[in-house]
Order: structure tokens, then C-alpha cells, then sequence
């Protein structure tokens, strides 16, 4: 109730203040939300600190026209980023409809996930406020970073971190690690698995890194029987999974390992992303690439998956990203589709390969654990992957010391071709040309026939 009071008592203060400053469109508003078990959509009501006839909000107007209906005669501009209203009015709803598809826009967060049980649904905080601020009250109880909330509360405020908010029932746990909250209609041995698995992955991040994220993650996890595949994301201090399709109703070694790379993923995400910034102009492959062998990393180091799986990892990722169209890092990369992950995956089994700790093989967790410790500024940069690799790789004894580097520097740097780093840099890399008859898994053969892997897996320990 305090939290009401306060909410109501600033967002009064923000009223006043655009009365006397910005009368025309400053806008504060009080958005309410109501989730009906079984509804396919969400209300949310608007009530404004005064009346208007122009509602304007910060960007988002592709997920505005995709996923909100507005009612009261409201409609929305032709880029979604004003709501229009016949005559000044200070209050009025909209419809929240999820995408047809979770995760339909690429890297932009889905408006309206809900809960295969029917119970319960996720809205995204960021598109609901106007420019003018204001907060989000909940009409019907809900659960926002692990605390559940009684109907009536309000749950999140303009200066807030971004996050998913979810009205309705769901079922929450609390660990000392991190708090979960699963939609009832997940099949059983995902809630198992995914208790096993997020606890050893915080665990290892945590041992790994030296540090554990700023607050205690909340993680929610939905599943939608149609569809298919899985759809994640990570705000500050929270993850949200979103598993699709038939295929994860039976538990088998292919859904369990793809359950974990995928919770392993988005948890190291609320490290690079959330105790580290990555410095603005650096390409997503850092981030996103960086993410994804990392998680690969982890799985083999926590016993999730075998040293064989591993290196097949690896081998996807270098001949995906050789196989992608362009001619360098940069060109592939401008291509699209998923050659951020592919690609930046490869560069960081790349850069691994040529260090060691001791004589020991190392992979991306030990160059994101160096790039973290190195760094007083908790961001990070390509050039600091540079860094940390070519620190990783130095042998004082050897003439060649400079030339892994600088087939580091150049790949990274897109100043050669993807291609010809591989090639020149075999030794370096310790890369070799996959032979026909060398032992693989079908699917993963048919794209390696002639190409270069890593081949640094007679060091793996498998565990
Ligand atoms: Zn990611």
C-alpha cells in the first residue's frame, strides 16, 4: 500500500510540474493493467493526469501498431508512436494483443507473452508509459522481479529498470540464488531440469566471474503448445524463457540440451549485459556471439553436455560462419540471419584456441573472466577481447609470438579475409581440414566436408 501511496503522491508531483512547464503534452499517466484467466489479451487503462487529445511515447511505434487495439475512439498514429484521441479525454484503454509469433521482431522485446496455462500473462514494461512518465499499477495480483503482488499495487514506475511485469497466477519459488516463477502448463521435467540447471549455472558464472549480478535474479518461464522452438531475453535482473511447440512435451537427451544452452545463454547475459556494459559502436557478435560460446563453455564445464557435443559446437560455429555469404567478419555479419551468434561464437573458439593457462586448453569463459577482472570501467570492447587473447597466447620462448595476434586482430578487424586468417592461421588456431572419413554426427558432416575445424578437443576434459 505504501508503494501506492508513493507512486500516486509523485506521479501528482509530476503532474504539477508539467502543469506549469509543459502544459501542451507532458503527460503523466497511471496505466492499469488487467489480465482475465483464459483472455488471449491484456486491458490496460490509461488515467491522465489531465486531459488530452495527443498521447506521445518515446519510440516502440512498430510494436505499438503490431500489438496494441486501442478503444474510447482512441487510435494510434501512422508510426505508432502517439495515441490519438476524437476529443481531449483523461482516460481510455487499450487491448494488449501478444505478436503472432513470440519473438517476431528481431532483438526487440515481445509486447504480450502469455502462459500456456491460461493463468497468466508477461507485459513488457517499456512500451506502456507515455513520454510524460508515470507508473504501472496492477488490477489483478502479479509477480515482478520474484515478489508477488496483492491486486491494486503498483508494480513498476517510469525511472525503473526495464522488465517484464506478469499479472495473474503463476507459481513462484524462491532459492537463495535466484527466484523462479513457472507457468503451470510447462511439462514436468522442464521445471526439474531447469532447477538443476539454472542452480549449477549461476554457480559456475558466479565462480567463474568473482561476482554475482547486482540483485538476485528472477526467472520466468513460460510454454506455449503451438509453435515452435524457444524465445528468451534478459532485462536488468531478470531472464524470461518462452518454450514453443509439441517437442518439448517429451523429455529427450536433443530438448534437454537445448533447454540448458539456452538458459545458459540468457543467464550470461545478466553478466556481460548486466554487471558489464559493452561499449556503443562494438558489433552485436561481441555480445551475442561472446554469449553463445560461453554457454557452450559452461555446459561442458557443469557435466551438461560431453566434450564430443562441445567440439561439435565449435565445428557448427567455424564452418556456419565460413559457409555464410561475404568475404570477411564485417561482410558476413552485415548478411543477417544468425551469423552474430554463428560467427562471434567462432571468433571466441578462435581466440581460445590460441592460449593456454599453464598448458592447459582454455576456452571463452577464461577470456570473459579476463576481460571482466581487466576492466574498471565494467564495459568492454572487441579490442579487449583482443587483448585478453593475445595475453593468453603469449609464449615468451617463441619467434612467432606476434602472428596469432595479428590473425586475431585481422579477422576481428574484417582487414582480411574470413578465409584466408583460417588458412594462414591453421597452426595458430590449431585448425585442421576435416577428412571424409573422420568420425562426426551425420548432421553436422554434411556441412564439414572440406572445411577447417578446431581442433584443439584432445585437451577437453569431458565434466
Ligand atoms: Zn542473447
Amino acid at each position: 500500500m505504501n508503494g501506492l501511496v508513493a507512486g500516486l503522491g509523485r506521479a501528482l508531483m509530476i503532474a504539477v510540474i508539467y502543469v506549469v512547464t509543459t502544459p501542451a503534452f507532458a503527460q503523466s499517466a497511471q496505466v492499469t493493467l488487467t489480465f482475465k484467466a483464459g483472455s488471449a489479451t491484456v486491458d490496460a487503462r490509461f488515467d491522465l493526469s489531465e486531459a488530452v487529445d495527443v498521447l506521445r511515447f518515446a519510440g516502440n511505434g512498430e510494436v505499438r501498431l503490431k500489438s496494441w487495439v486501442p478503444s474510447d475512439g482512441a487510435r494510434l498514429n501512422s508510426d505508432g508512436t502517439a495515441l490519438l484521441l476524437p476529443t481531449p479525454q483523461k482516460s481510455f484503454s487499450v487491448q494488449l494483443k501478444a505478436f503472432e509469433r513470440d519473438g517476431m521482431l528481431d532483438r526487440v522485446y515481445s509486447p504480450v507473452v502469455l502462459f500456456g496455462d491460461g493463468r497468466g500473462a508477461q507485459i513488457y514494461s517499456e512500451y506502456l508509459l507515455p513520454k510524460g512518465g508515470g507508473f504501472v499499477s496492477l488490477a489483478t495480483p502479479g509477480v515482478v522481479l520474484g515478489r508477488s503482488f496483492a491486486k491494486g499495487a503498483t508494480v513498476w514506475r517510469a525511472n525503473d529498470a526495464a522488465t517484464y511485469i506478469v499479472a495473474g497466477v503463476g507459481y513462484t519459488k524462491t532459492t537463495t540464488a535466484y527466484d523462479i516463477t513457472l507457468d503451470s502448463a510447462l511439462p514436468r521435467w522442464v521445471v526439474q531440469s531447469l532447477d538443476q540447471q539454472v542452480k549449477a549455472l549461476m554457480h559456475l558464472y558466479t565462480r567463474k566471474f568473482g561476482s554475482r549480478p547486482q540483485r538476485k535474479p528472477w526467472i520466468v518461464v513460460s510454454f506455449n503448445p503451438a509453435g515452435s522452438g524457444f524465445r528468451g531475453d534478459t532485462n536488468p535482473g531478470m531472464v524470461r524463457l518462452n518454450l514453443m511447440g509439441q517437442s518439448w512435451e517429451v523429455e529427450n537427451e536433443g530438448q534437454s540440451y537445448q533447454l540448458a544452452s539456452f538458459l545458459a545463454h540468457e543467464l550470461f547475459h545478466l553478466w556481460n549485459a548486466g554487471l558489464w556494459n559493452m561499449q556503443h559502436q562494438e558489433p552485436i557478435w561481441l555480445y551475442e556471439g561472446g554469449a553463445d560460446a560461453a554457454a557452450h563453455h559452461a555446459l561442458n564445464l557443469s557435466g551438461f553436455s560431453s566434450a564430443e557435443r562441445y567440439r561439435n559446437e565449435r565445428a557448427s560455429s567455424l564452418t556456419g560462419c565460413s559457409s555464410a555469404n561475404g568475404v570477411t567478419l564485417a561482410n558476413k555479419i552485415a548478411g543477417g540471419g544468425r551469423t552474430h551468434y554463428t560467427c562471434g561464437a567462432a571468433v571466441f573458439y578462435l581466440a581460445a584456441a590460441m592460449g593456454e593457462d599453464n598448458g592447459d586448453a582454455i576456452g571463452p569463459l577464461d577470456l570473459w573472466a579476463d576481460m571482466f577482472a581487466s576492466h574498471q570501467t565494467r564495459s568492454y570492447a572487441t579490442a579487449d577481447l583482443l587483448r585478453v587473447a593475445a595475453k593468453r597466447a603469449l609464449h615468451p620462448a617463441s619467434a612467432t609470438v606476434a602472428t596469432p595476434r595479428r590473425y586475431l586482430d585481422e579477422l576481428a578487424e574484417s582487414t582480411l579475409p574470413w578465409r584466408d586468417v583460417l588458412a594462414q592461421g591453421q597452426q595458430a588456431f590449431q585448425l585442421h581440414q576435416v577428412k571424409p572419413d573422420e568420425a562426426m554426427p551425420p548432421a553436422v558432416a554434411a556441412n564439414l566436408l572440406g572445411q577447417l575445424v578446431i581442433d584443439k578437443f584432445a585437451h577437453d576434459c569431458d565434466g
